[in-house]
Parts: C-alpha cells; sequence; structure tokens
C-alpha cells in the first residue's frame, strides 16, 4: 500500500504554527514510507477564504521546505463531484431532503436546551420523502445504532455512539456541500490512507467515517494531533507572540530550526533534541506521538535557532542573511563584504538572523552617529593620535587579511607603548560606531581598506573638532 497523506488547511489566515506542524508530520509520513503528500487547499467558506492566505500557505510551505508530490488542488474547483456525491447518496437512501426551518430548528434547540438534552436534529424530515425545493437542504442518514470507533493512531480507540450524532447537514439550501462532505469526497478521491490533523476535528471523524461507510469507500487510518498551547496554558494564539510561520520568519528564524523545534512538538524520540531533516524522516513514528497537548516555549525555539546559526553551514545561512539585510535596504553582494565569512564572525554573538543582519549594518553603510557611551570611553584625547598612525600603517600594509591587520594592530600598540585595548578600543569605535563587534582583525578584513581608511578619516576629524 502506497502511502498518500494530506494537509487541508482553510486558507482563512495566515499559516499557523499548528497548522504547519500538522504539515510537517503529514509530510514526514508520507516521506518515510516513500508515498505521497498533497496540498488540499480547503477553500468553500468562500466568505472566508482569502487569496492572501492561499498565498501565505504556498509561502509558509516553502519557505519550511515542505514540498508537495502534486499540484495543490482547491475544493471550489470540484463542486460537480461533490454534487455527484450528494446525488449517490440521495439515490441509495442514505441522505435526505429536510425542509425544516431555521425558526422550526432554533425553538426546537431551546427546547432540547431547557430539557438539559444536546441539541440535535431530531429527524423530523428523515422518513418524510420531502420533495427537493429552494428551502430544502441535504442531511446525511445517520445510521441509528452501532458505535463508530476510530482506532486512532495517537489517541488509541475513540468510540462514539451513533446515537450521539445527528443528520448533519450535507448540502445547503443553494445545493453548496458542506465540509464533512468534501473532506470525505477528497479523502476518497484522493485515496488518502492517513489522515493526519489536528484532534479539533475529532467530533467530525465519526460522522466522516459514517459517510465513507455508506459510500463503500475504505477507511483511511486516523492521527489526531493534541493542541498546541501558548505558557499560558491557553490554546496558542497571537497574544503569545509570532504564531504565523512567515512571522517566523520576519523575526530571524531560520526554516531548520522551526521545523525542528516543530517536530518535537509533542513527538520524541529518546532525548534527542536535535535532528537534521533525514533524521527527522527516518525516526518520525505517528506512535511516538503524545497524545497530550503540548507547551510553545519560545526560549527553547531561540536555543534550537542559535544552534542552527552556529552548526549550519554557512554557505546555507547566507541566503537568510541576504534576504535580512534586504529587509534593512541593504543589498548585501558577496563582492562587497564575503558573506561566508561575515556569518562566520557573527554567529557566535546573533540568536537570531535579524540580530545578525543589524550588527552587519555597518559593513554596508556608514552608521549615523558613534554610540555616545563607547566613543567618550574610546576616543579620549590623544585617540586621534592612534587613530592616524593606524591609518597610515593600514594604507601601507600589503595584504589585507586578518592576520596581517592583526600583526599592525599589535606593532601600533608596542611603536607607541600602549596596550593592545588602548589601540584596539578607538579603532572599532571608529569602523563600527559602537563598542561592539566580532574580533577587530577579521571585523577589519570583512570591511575592507578603502572603509576602513575612510571611517578612521571619519573619527580623526571627529575627535579633533569634539
Ligand atoms: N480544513 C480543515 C482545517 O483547516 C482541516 C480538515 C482536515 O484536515 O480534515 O482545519
Amino acid at each position: 500500500m502506497t502511502v498518500i497523506t494530506r494537509f487541508a488547511p482553510s486558507p482563512t489566515g495566515y499559516l499557523h504554527v499548528g497548522g504547519a506542524r500538522t504539515a510537517l508530520f503529514s509530510w514526514l509520513y508520507a516521506r518515510k514510507h516513500g508515498g505521497t503528500f498533497i496540498l488540499r487547499i480547503e477553500d468553500t467558506d468562500l466568505e472566508r477564504s482569502t487569496q492572501e492566505s492561499v498565498q501565505a500557505i504556498f509561502d509558509g510551505m516553502a519557505w519550511l521546505g515542505l514540498n508537495y508530490d502534486t499540484e495543490p488542488t482547491f475544493q471550489t474547483h470540484n463542486f460537480p463531484r461533490y454534487k455527484e456525491v450528494i446525488g449517490q447518496l440521495l439515490e441509495t437512501g442514505h441522505a435526505y431532503y429536510c425542509d425544516c426551518s431555521k425558526e422550526e430548528l432554533e425553538i426546537l434547540r431551546e427546547q432540547q436546551m431547557a430539557a438539559k438534552e444536546k441539541p440535535r436534529y431530531n429527524g423530523k424530515c428523515r422518513d418524510a420523502n420531502k420533495p427537493q425545493s429552494d428551502k430544502t437542504v441535504v442531511r446525511f442518514k445517520t445510521p441509528v445504532d452501532d458505535a463508530i470507533t476510530i482506532p486512532d493512531l495517537v489517541k488509541g480507540d475513540i468510540t462514539v455512539a451513533n446515537k450521539e450524532l445527528d443528520d448533519l447537514v450535507i448540502a445547503r439550501t443553494d445545493g453548496s456541500p458542506t465540509y464533512n462532505l468534501t473532506v470525505v469526497v477528497d479523502d476518497m478521491d484522493m485515496k488518502i490512507t492517513h489522515v493526519i490533523r489536528g484532534d479539533d476535528h475529532i467530533n467530525n471523524t465519526p460522522r466522516q467515517i459514517n459517510i465513507l461507510k455508506a459510500l463503500n469507500a475504505p477507511l483511511p487510518e486516523y492521527a489526531h494531533l493534541p493542541m498546541i498551547l501558548g505558557s499560558d496554558g491557553a490554546r496558542l494564539s497571537k497574544r503569545h507572540g509570532a504564531v504565523s510561520v512567515m512571522q517566523f520568519r520576519d523575526e530571524g528564524y531560520l526554516p531548520q530550526a522551526l521545523l525542528n523545534y516543530l517536530v518535537r512538538l509533542g513527538w520524541s524520540h529518546g532525548d534527542q533534541e536535535i535532528f537534521s531533516i533525514d533524521e527527522m524522516i527516518e525516526f518520525f513514528d505517528l506512535a511516538d506521538v503524545n497524545g497530550a497537548a503540548s507547551t510553545f516555549n519560545m526560549e527553547k525555539l531561540l536555543w534550537l535557532n542559535h544552534h542552527y546559526l552556529m552548526h549550519s553551514e554557512p554557505k546555507e545561512i547566507v541566503p537568510h542573511l541576504v534576504w535580512h539585510l534586504a529587509q534593512l535596504g541593504i543589498d548585501a553582494k558577496h563582492e562587497e563584504v564575503d558573506l561566508i565569512e561575515l556569518v562566520k564572525a557573527q554567529r557566535e554573538r546573533c540568536k537570531t538572523l535579524v540580530e545578525m543582519a543589524i550588527a552587519s549594518v555597518y559593513f554596508y553603510r556608514e552608521f549615523e552617529n558613534y554610540d555616545e557611551k563607547a566613543a567618550k570611553k574610546a576616543f579620549a584625547e590623544g585617540s586621534d593620535k592612534v587613530l592616524a598612525t593606524l591609518k597610515t600603517a593600514f594604507a601601507k600594509v600589503p595584504t589585507w587579511e586578518a592576520e596581517a591587520l592583526h600583526d599592525v594592530v599589535k606593532n601600533v600598540a608596542e611603536t607607541l607603548e600602549l596596550g593592545l585595548g588602548k589601540v584596539a578600543q578607538p579603532l572599532r569605535v571608529a569602523i563600527c560606531g559602537s563598542g561592539v563587534s566580532p574580533s577587530i582583525d577579521v571585523t577589519l578584513s570583512l570591511l575592507g581598506r578603502e572603509k576602513t581608511l575612510a571611517r578612521l578619516q571619519r573619527a580623526i576629524s571627529h575627535i579633533q573638532t569634539a
């Protein structure tokens, strides 16, 4: 049997990290079993679905690297097929027209509530053989006896008695299909073998199984993933911070770090924390997904991000850094500043790509002002002379490489009989504008001779006119 999984988001907002985790688990399961992974856009709610949300899903999936094996499908393109299946269910006696009015149903609901009963349709039209009209919906005839057991791969068996379920609407008065119908038809036609989705759909599953049975369709396996909570125990939402995948990109996370974080959110493999994509695929198993909700921990994500900044190949980080520099209006070209070396120089002290980009601006662009505190300390009396001596030496140094530059700084300190710090610190503030930078020789080598000499001149004039 070929495994076929799907991710079936409704395009009604951004791609939430909870959705991304569902997508990741479905993707991993398909990849692990050499199967097929499908992206299905569930856009039948015409009022709430937007093109921007569809794009956000595509962008999020692409950024995370969760590729799908077929063209994405759209439920709005599949209405004739849903209509056909509704017709089939009517024909085989598994569905019927119902003309109960909204008002009637509301009264029924109030009566049931008053009697402390679960509000549900009472089956009034079930055997009434009502003809179709522009006031009729189509309801599915839920079997009256029996129970449905979902052999859930994460939560274990979940049994629901059919008498708990009522006859759900599968087509509205305008003939448009409802969610449970469209999901069933697509899962059946796409031959989905494993439905992996959030546990907020558990209530729908027995209904969907009943419809599948009525259609004589094979049942997929189900895996319902527990919720993701914020630090206060409430369902993870915007007020806990970033929740959309693209916001994590904007805040400077690497896709690999977010994936690694998400895979561990409810799934474990011994006590391993760091997983390459290949390891995720190799080790992932639905049986190891925890049935209980997990809590989103930003600190841990940040820690993972720093881990990936430190341990990834610098060339893999470069495009991300370039993207973040572009957000700051900088067109970072490798010929101007060696980007591989820049990543290597910056990554130790940066936990996010945003931090790394901000800390790298001075390589490309003159800073506006000197950091006041740093300048006050470093540009003490006589420091203009130190900088002038450095400038002369840097103008002459034959090779602009970290080692040679280090020697220049050391020799100037010796000649002027000053401690290394008394030379390096004014130099650092002169070229970076602040007292923080990677090691001074590496910083200089990245910056290049021309910018170094210009900034030294700027600092000398600054000190002399102060
Ligand atoms: N479209 C549904 C949602 O966004 C998911 C349906 C499913 O996975 O079966 O929540």
